[in-house]
């Protein structure tokens, strides 16, 4: 209840206290049907008061539990985005490769450069072969990644050899 309306609702009371216990005839009647009555209306707005406040509070813990969540995310990602790094997975054409280093008995595999920029995991997987081309596509956005196979050190197909791990 905000401190003003308890304030005017105290004395409002208070006032009801005092004409009550000094009430001697018929006539003080009135004077206290109208004491009443107006506490009555300071309670209802004092009630639609604390409604209100009831309500914005818990609009504000749920905006803070979903905050909360947002940054929990935020954090398993950026400890997952450590685990890739930025590789040419073809010919100009450019993924996460996970780092030899961070598989912890994972197979070596690609996830989508689209999907990391937007902190999301996007498995690349065989999809099909054309003339020799093969082409991967994101799990999570369909994007497509066609594989030339060129032999270099920084590039790679998706037949990995196996982990020394
Ligand atoms: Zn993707």
């Amino acid at each position: 209840m905000p401190a003003a309306e308890f304030s005017a609702l105290f004395t409002s009371l208070n006032t009801l206290r005092i004409m009550v216990s000094a009430a001697k005839d018929m006539s003080d009647n009135h004077k206290i049907v109208t004491a009443v009555t107006d506490i009555q209306n300071q309670l209802m707005q004092a009630q639609g008061g604390m409604l209100a406040g009831l309500e914005k509070q818990q609009a504000q813990a749920s905006r803070i539990s979903e905050l909360e969540a947002e940054i929990k995310t935020l954090k398993n990602w950026e400890a997952e985005a450590q685990r890739y790094e930025l590789a040419a997975f073809a010919t100009d054409v450019f993924a996460y490769r996970l780092k030899e280093s961070m598989r912890n008995g994972e197979p070596a595999h690609w996830i989508c450069s689209k999907c990391y920029q937007k902190s999301e995991k996007g498995f690349l997987n065989y999809e099909s072969e054309t003339h020799g081309r093969k082409t991967f596509k994101c799990v999570a956005c369909n994007a497509k990644y066609d594989n030339d196979d060129i032999d270099d050190d920084e590039q790679r197909s998706m037949d990995f050899s196996p982990s020394p791990f």
